[in-house]
């Protein structure tokens, strides 16, 4: 195991030593649903998933839990603005992120937690927070007193001194001190609430994290994450509740770099045309993928209709060759786990070495690019066999970062059940097109080219005959 990290609370790259050997835990901050995901969002679905397979890949048996807030001010305004119930606003757009996992190929969650079902979880911690003299009760609500925790701002480097008020604007008569933040916030009326020993209310955000993480994953566990605008204050605020409670909690903590906007951080009026359910239909999906996963996951992405474009055409070059050393050279040996990954055996050295290098996923699709071009210039001199062996490898890298166009779920097996008819149809149009060139028949000839491209496939002449692809 050479998988090494960077670790926010340490600000290094520090070797990954799991808790348990052979096991990983990972927690990551899923969607407040308030609203259906834009590309800003999934963007961290999709580097976390990278970490996932790869710690797999590894060898390790990870334990992956990503939560959903379902109760939060912005669901409430959100319910409140289009006059619906908060839970069927919850409801409705927990199913869109559902959705956008899914048609971006992450693996889903070993388990995937909602907020309102932790409630219980929630008195406990809360309990032990006020027995060791870390929150107080007042007007209704619960707030963690910052000044009992000495290593509160730790996380995000800050010195409390220099530290914003939190953002409970309810509670700042309640508050001993205005960077106190709710644990729990009392009953308003008009809103949700659940029962406890300090009255009706509802849940404060970063408390529900903490309660969620140690349930599934235990008092100390291994990888935490979420994309950098959580470090302060959400994560600042879980790592000091727990640990001020006396759980060790998360050994180590990622961030992923954000998505931007012309320049500004993607919020919900920018990124509305960001949705990733409007993108998918200008690029596909595996696609969209790419372009979100090729970045390093600490880095940010600006995002253009260009660089888009630009990493869709990428990954066309490489599943374009995938696809042509299959035609020529059948899909070899290759064989995947359930999960659609391969063993670490069939990986290039350098590819492993990038990712273990605190995912360096650039670096990685670096030797992905190097395979074709190889792979390529096999296929062109005719050699079948080198051609497969280029092919087995990319396929092998790909999977890691989930985009192996032969395999679920960018493969179905009913899209190449079809593939079959139209490549039957296809090469009957071809034969004719043969037939009028051998009699020199050109505009016959191209008639037929035409039609097929009108039909939406494109002839390409090789020395080796013609060849068929559907448009672009
Ligand atoms: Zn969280």
């Amino acid at each position: 195991m050479t998988l090494r990290l960077h670790d926010t609370a340490t600000r290094t790259v520090r070797d990954f030593l799991p808790l348990t050997p052979g096991k990983a835990g990972l927690y990551l901050c899923g969607a407040t649903v308030q609203a259906p995901p834009h590309i800003g969002h999934i963007r961290s679905g999709v580097s976390f998933d990278i970490l996932v397979r790869w710690l797999k890949v590894s060898g390790l048996e990870v334990t992956f839990c990503r939560n959903v807030t379902d109760i939060d001010d912005k669901i409430l305004r959100t319910a409140d603005a289009e006059g619906s119930p908060w839970w069927a606003v919850a409801e409705r757009n927990q199913r869109a992120f559902t959705r956008a996992y899914d048609v971006l190929g992450c693996l889903p969650p070993d388990v995937e937690p909602r907020a309102t079902g932790h409630v219980p979880e929630m008195i406990t911690l809360i309990r032990r927070l006020i027995d060791s003299g870390h929150a107080y009760a007042a007007e209704g609500g619960v707030y963690f007193d910052i000044s009992s925790y000495d290593r509160y701002g730790a996380l995000s480097g800050q010195r409390p001194e220099h530290m914003r008020a939190a953002d409970d604007i309810e509670g700042e008569s309640a508050k001993r001190d205005p960077r106190d933040f709710a644990l729990w916030k009392g009953h308003k009326p008009g809103e949700p609430s659940w029962e406890t020993p300090w009255g009706p209310g509802r849940p404060g955000w970063h408390l529900e994290c903490s309660a969620m993480a140690t349930k599934y994953l235990g008092a100390t566990f291994d990888i935490h994450g979420g994309g950098f605008d959580l470090v302060f204050p959400h994560h600042e605020n879980e790592v000091a509740q727990s640990r001020a409670a006396g759980d060790g909690f998360a050994r180590y903590w990622l961030h992923n770099g954000l998505v931007r906007l012309g320049g500004e951080k993607m919020s919900k009026s920018l990124g509305n045309s960001l949705l990733v359910d409007a993108l998918v239909t200008q690029v596909r999906p595996v696609e969209l993928r790419y372009y979100l996963g090729q970045v390093h996951y600490r880095s940010d992405i600006e995002y253009s209709p260009e660089a888009l474009a630009e990493g869709a055409a990428a990954y066309r070059r490489i599943e374009g060759f995938v696809v042509r050393a299959a035609e020529a050279a059948g899909t070899g040996t290759y064989r995947a786990d359930g999960s659609g990954l391969p063993p670490a055996s069939s990986l290039p050295a350098a590819f492993a070495a990038a990712l273990d290098d605190d995912l360096a996923v650039p670096q990685a699709l670096a030797v992905v690019h190097e395979a074709v071009t190889e792979g390529n210039a096999a296929l062109a001199a005719g050699d079948q066999a080198g051609a497969a062996k280029q092919a087995e490898s990319v396929r092998a890298m790909l999977a890691v970062l989930g985009l192996d166009p032969l395999a679920a779920p960018w493969a179905t097996s009913g899209a190449s059940e079809l593939r079959d008819v139209v490549e039957a149809l296809v090469s009957v149009a071809l034969d004719q097109r043969e037939a009028a060139r051998a009699r020199m028949d050109y505009p016959a000839a191209d008639a037929i080219r035409d039609q097929l491209r009108a039909a939406g496939i494109v002839v390409e002449d090789t020395p080796a005959g013609p060849r068929w692809e559907l448009a672009r």
